[in-house]
């Protein structure tokens, strides 16, 4: 009798452990679709705040890597470049080494940042001179789009992310982009638009070492469609947003990108505390050049002043037509000793170009903020009163205002 009891006792107590052990399954189930969910929905509220690539592939990156998203240690964006034939770094969220984890993964836990706070610190990034560490070592890399870039070419033809367990495997020995990463582990997930891809995503768990799931790939897996579809639409409002902002006879910048730059460059260089420069050029005489010629070759003409323009700026220079047969560039974090340098060499080289056997030249008017003026319409008026000064002077060559 005791015994019959002690066995009906035992069975319950099974019963109900299975039961808990049950309830715990399904809460961890709950747990995990709630989660999914909410990463899910903030991508798709993301998505709808802005359209800005950068800031797509912010928030991209901040949900694959952020503890309360899907929590990989690094995550990368590579996008293609059809004209180039390159597949190229454009993002990388997390550290760059164990060091920088425990620092970064600190000021996150005593700040308590949770996913809003990692989105909203990129407005604060954004423009800083010295991007984080991953971010610059990211941005340097590139792959030629064939055979010879390895693994990360290999995955634009998948449909599905390539999880690679064992980094050590011989054929994975020399390949570029694990070389370039030192990966033990990562999964590289191909970004489909249609029938098209974009580019991949990058995931590993770089300093943590910690082995990727099948319940991370899975839900990996989706995120990456959604995300795709995101950086798609961004991919074409950029492309929408450059034609809009881009002149058509000379593929410079438009008056509106011009005005548009100049008080965001201003911003920053308050901001930063940096000079400014603003240089104004017009083509001497160019009236009589088209009465000579016809307009035909008057748009040449301007063409190959522009392309002269392009080759002698900086990279970081926005070089812009402003209207007519008159340029204007913005050089930031530029001194103006160095603006005269780089003014009379643009001088110098349209001078010296021959077209249509003549030699056409400009007049060239500088400013500096905020050396000389306080404000952007200002740094126009004082950049256009010296290159009105550079005409009445006798024109070919450049005045500084002062
Ligand atoms: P200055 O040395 O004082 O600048 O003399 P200029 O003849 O260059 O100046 P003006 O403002 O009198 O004439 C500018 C001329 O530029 C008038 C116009 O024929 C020519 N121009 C402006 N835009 C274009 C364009 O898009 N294509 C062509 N072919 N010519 C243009
Ligand atoms: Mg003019
Ligand atoms: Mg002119």
């Amino acid at each position: 009798m005791l015994l019959i009891r002690l066995m009906e006792n035992t069975n319950t107590y099974n019963k109900t452990e299975d039961y808990l052990k049950e309830i715990e399954r399904l809460k961890g189930d709950l747990e995990r679709a709630k989660f999914q969910f909410y990463v899910f929905y903030e991508l798709t509220k993301a998505m709808r705040t802005t359209l800005r690539l950068d800031e797509i592939a912010y928030i991209i990156l901040t949900d694959l890597t952020a503890h309360q998203g899907l929590g990989f240690n690094r995550a990368l964006l590579f996008l293609i470049n059809n004209k180039e034939k390159t597949i190229n770094g454009f993002m990388g969220i997390g550290p760059i080494d164990p060091e920088e984890a425990s620092k970064i993964w600190k000021l996150i836990k005593d700040q308590q940042m949770d996913l809003y706070a990692l989105i909203e610190n990129y407005y604060r990034i954004k423009d800083w001179p010295v991007k984080p560490k991953l971010m610059e070592f990211t941005r340097s890399l590139s792959f030629p789009l064939n055979e010879t870039a390895g693994i990360i070419f290999e995955a634009l033809h998948e449909l599905n992310p390539i999880y690679i367990k064992d980094t050590s495997e011989e054929k994975f020995k020399n390949d570029p982009l694990i070389k370039a990463l030192q990966s033990k582990e990562l999964v590289i997930a191909p970004l489909w638009s249609k029938n098209i891809p974009l580019g991949v995503v990058v995931v590993d768990n770089y300093v943590t070492g910690k082995s990727i799931t099948d319940e991370e790939l899975k839900i990996l897996s989706m995120f990456i469609n959604q995300a795709a579809g995101a950086i798609e639409n961004s991919l074409t409002y950029e492309d929408t947003l450059l034609l809009a902002h881009t002149d058509t006879l000379t593929s410079l910048w438009n008056y509106g990108y011009f005005q548009y730059k100049l008080d965001e460059e201003i911003m920053k260089a308050n901001s930063q505390k940096y000079e400014l420069v603003v240089m104004m050029i017009d083509i001497d005489d160019f009236k009589k050049f088209n009465d000579t010629f016809g307009h035909q070759a008057g748009d040449d003409a301007l063409k190959k002043v522009a392309n002269i323009l392009k080759q002698c700026s900086r990279k970081i220079d926005i070089v812009c037509r402003y209207g007519g047969e008159e340029f204007a560039l913005i050089l930031p974090n530029t001194s103006k000793d160095e603006s005269i340098i780089i003014a009379e060499r643009i001088r110098n080289a349209i001078e010296s170009q021959e077209i249509m056997q003549r030699h056409i030249t400009v007049s060239i008017g500088v400013a500096s903020f905020p050396l000389d003026v306080k404000s952007k319409d200002e740094l126009i008026k004082k950049a256009d009163l010296a290159l009105y000064r550079a005409k009445s002077e006798g024109k070919n060559r450049v005045i500084v205002y002062s």
